[in-house]
């Protein structure tokens, strides 16, 4: 007899098939009324989609006094026929066996009783929020987003190099990283770290493969208690050699556009029940993105649109600001009401790595801030010529000796190439309109907690 979940019977066409044919379907009890008249109605969730599935037990099944005692959560085997239910125009099963297989033995203990839970409580309880229909939907929408980040760059034939999680290098140059040691000591023989970020290690292998990406556990030490940073968090990072800056943000453009869309196509029900408990009744926010609504701009001219705004004090704002998240909500939710690419950052605020423009003043990179979220991506051209990288190397006050390997990517066949990182808890808090990242991530980790 065949096993089937919740979305395979719900795709059933001809249900004719199924005619006196038993079938067996396993899941946890979401709710349960039980008549009178000695018939019992459970609704069990399997995960395999959003929509439960009603089970219709009549007592005269064996066990039929200790299943109606069973409560939400507990776990149960059925066996029995799909049967089409003409008024509401779905399917249910008819019980003939049902196998109780774990028991909550003391219901009023379980920490998710049927009730509103607020997510900072279930954020205590992450071992058993999965078994929230939110946090179901949200683990769906994830899986289908880097599934297709997979996809959409294997099609376009870029290879998955999988960077190192233990470095000894500092990518951004002054980050902030963990130390990674053994009985207090360096088990390396130099000081070790988890990785801040495996570009560097993915431009050795752009200069002889061409299209190179991982999507790996990233790890940062700020203490930035923000609804936007957790201290580890997973990210896209795509490397292209022969590459201008149009096509970096034509690949980040197409990938999210892709992505979306797929997410809508596969999680449309997941989407809808989580813009209703936003009560919002459209998903042009998605829809957006799909249609590749962004405005590119250049930083100089963010920076005279924020000097003009009355709102903000004048004398803050000059060329070589950081864009703060307060100017990058003024910029996405008012003025422009979009998401934007903004291009070519001044030098001093960006790494050493990044190609300096014909201007010498600013680097050929792009921030991609959206609405209500602030960065998702950033990316940029990586200087290749030996001699202004060792200018940059300095003017950084790095020391050179500590970047030899990568030096020498610029001294043996160098090209030029350039690439991007995209958050991605980031771009699914922005799909699901969750507001604190803390959500959007299996078990997070933040200044203060790492249970689990
Ligand atoms: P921010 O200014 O928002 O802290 P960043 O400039 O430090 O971001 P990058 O180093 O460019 O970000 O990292 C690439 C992407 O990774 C960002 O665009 C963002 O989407 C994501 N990201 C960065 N830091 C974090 C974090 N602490 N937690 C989750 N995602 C992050
Ligand atoms: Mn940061």
């Amino acid at each position: 007899m065949k096993i089937l979940s919740i979305s395979e019977i719900l795709k059933i066409k001809n249900i004719k098939k199924f005619k006196n044919k038993n079938i067996i379907i396993i899941g946890w009890i979401k709710t349960q009324r039980h008549s009178k008249i000695g018939i019992s109605f459970i609704d069990i969730n399997d995960g395999s989609c959003i929509n439960n599935i009603q089970i219709i037990i009549k007592k005269n099944i064996k066990n039929y006094s200790k299943i109606i005692k069973l409560t939400s959560g507990c776990s149960i085997k059925i066996k029995g026929l799909i049967i089409k239910n003409k008024k509401k125009k779905n399917y249910e099963i008819n019980a003939n066996h049902i196998k109780i297989l774990g028991n909550i033995k003391n219901p009023k203990k379980y920490p998710l009783s049927p009730k509103y839970h607020s997510l900072e409580f279930l954020r205590k309880i992450s071992h058993l929020r999965p078994r929230t229909t939110l946090f179901g939907a949200i683990t769906r929408i994830r899986n289908t987003f880097i599934f297709n980040l997979h996809k959409y760059l294997q099609k376009k034939k870029f290879l998955l190099i999988n960077t190192p999680i233990i470095t000894s290098l500092d990518t951004e140059g002054h980050s902030k990283m963990f130390v990674v040691k053994y009985n207090n000591n360096n088990f390396f023989n130099k000081k070790s770290y988890l990785s801040v970020s495996g570009q560097l290690n993915l431009e050795s292998y752009v200069c002889s493969l061409s299209k190179v990406y991982n999507i790996g556990p990233i790890f940062r030490a700020e203490n930035s208690n923000t609804k936007k940073h957790l201290s580890e968090f997973w990210m896209l990072e795509t490397e292209l050699a022969f590459c201008k800056l149009k096509e970096i943000i034509n690949l980040s453009k197409n990938i999210l556009s892709y992505c979306s869309k797929k997410i809508l196509k596969n999680n449309k029900k997941d989407i809808y029940h989580l813009m209703n408990l936003n009560n919002l009744n459209n998903i042009n926010h998605i829809k957006n993105i799909i249609k590749k609504k962004f405005i590119e701009i250049d930083y100089y001219e963010i920076i005279n649109i924020l000097k003009k705004e009355k709102i903000f004090k004048k004398n803050n704002i000059k060329w070589g600001i950081n864009i703060s998240t307060e100017y990058e909500k003024f910029l996405t939710e008012k003025y422009f009401k979009s998401a934007l690419i903004i291009k070519n950052y001044p030098k001093n605020i960006k790494p050493f790595y990044m190609k300096i423009n014909k201007d010498k003043k600013t680097v050929s990179c792009i921030d991609i801030i959206f609405p209500n979220i602030g960065e998702i991506i950033g990316g940029s051209l990586r200087e290749n010529k030996i001699n202004k990288l060792d200018k940059n190397i300095k003017r950084n006050k790095l020391n050179k000796e500590k970047y030899n390997w990568y030096r020498d990517l610029r001294k043996y066949g160098t090209i030029p190439h350039g690439g991007f990182g995209l958050g991605i808890e980031r771009f699914i808090m922005y799909i699901t309109k969750i507001k604190n990242i803390r959500d959007v991530i299996p078990f997070p980790k933040y200044p203060n907690y790492s249970n689990f």
